[in-house]
């Protein structure tokens, strides 16, 4: 318990996993570019770190939670990056969704100084976040993710090795196109029912328990009214946002069109995301597709 954490992007997912850290009773030492996010983490118990470098050299083992695959490069590449800075034998953890080649660049850096590195991207929500049962998709050497299990068992439930660095991102990807593709065919599927004068809360609870079911309809059901304690019950605030989705599509789409695998149904969930963010949602979170194209969205 005595080794030393660094977690860096305290957003929507990062507050909530550092947080279990330090339940566990660990010593984590917090950054995140906004500062009520740290302070929220310094409310919970976490330790806010006043020079981000200093920390780095000092970390047993640093973890990072960021948006997209340039905040990854911009955080661990270059000569003021995490890679340069940690000292030797650190074990590196980068749980964002990125391109499958970012992370496999990110790592080949850090092996090069001696750093230990895996992708492990994570499924399950903010709700699985908070709870400690995301499931973690591991790229890397199965030794680094043997000395990482201990810390992962404490954010999540469910802890997968995919296969050597990148392949976390790449099974995360897939998970995430069939996200994206099931919000959608949920979403139309509760519509049409109440275009014919069902109940939502009937047609949701009937699909449950039939060959529709799907986790976008019990877990994170998009329509107002129908779920408790779900982005949709408050509006679409908070979750996993509609931009994240796209970038997330983008990147399935990217994969695909290198791998030549066809996935014209990612292509189109990736449209209809686009459509939505443009129409000013990019902010809200991605079940608020259940609005796209409705009066008043
Ligand atoms: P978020 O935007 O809420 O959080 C990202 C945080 O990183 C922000 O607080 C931001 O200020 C911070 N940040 C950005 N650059 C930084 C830097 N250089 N140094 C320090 N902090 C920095 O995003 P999120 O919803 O927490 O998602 C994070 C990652 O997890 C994304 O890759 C997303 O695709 C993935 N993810 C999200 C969910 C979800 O339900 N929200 C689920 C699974 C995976």
């Amino acid at each position: 318990m005595g080794e030393q954490i660094v977690f860096i992007g305290l957003g929507n997912m990062g507050l909530p996993m550092a947080h279990n850290l330090v339940r566990a009773g660990h010593g984590v030492t917090g950054f995140d570019l906004v500062a009520a996010s740290v302070q929220h983490f310094v409310d919970g118990g976490g330790l806010a770190g006043a020079d981000l470098n200093a920390a780095v050299a000092q970390a047993d083992i640093i973890i990072t939670m960021l948006p997209a695959s340039r905040h990854v490069q911009g955080a661990y590449l270059g000569e003021h990056g995490i890679v340069a800075r940690a000292r030797a034998g650190a074990l590196l953890i980068d749980c964002s969704t990125i391109a499958p080649e970012v992370s496999r660049e990110v790592a080949a850096a850090a092996q090069a100084r001696g750093l230990r590195m895996i992708d492990a991207p994570v499924s399950g929500g903010t709700a699985g976040a908070a709870a400690g049962t995301l499931t973690f998709m591991v790229g890397g050497a199965e030794a680094d993710l043997a000395s990482a299990r201990p810390l992962l068992e404490q954010m999540g439930k469910n802890i997968f090795h995919a296969g050597p660095a990148g392949s976390g991102q790449t099974v995360k990807i897939c998970n995430n196109m069939l996200l994206g593709i099931l919000m959608i065919g949920t979403s139309e599927a509760i519509r049409l029912g109440m275009a014919n004068g069902l109940d939502p809360k009937v047609v949701s609870e009937v699909m449950a328990k039939s060959s529709g079911r799907n986790w976008t309809l019990e877990v994170y059901n998009p329509c107002p009214g129908v779920a408790d304690n779900v982005p949709a019950s408050r509006d679409y605030a908070g979750g996993f946002g509609v931009d994240l989705m796209l970038k997330d599509l983008g990147l399935a789409v990217e994969s695909a069109s290198a791998s030549g695998a066809s996935v014209p149904l990612g292509e189109l969930a990736q449209a209809l995301y686009a459509r939505h963010s443009q129409a000013g949602a990019g902010g809200l979170d991605f079940s608020s597709i259940y609005r796209l194209d409705q009066a008043g969205s």
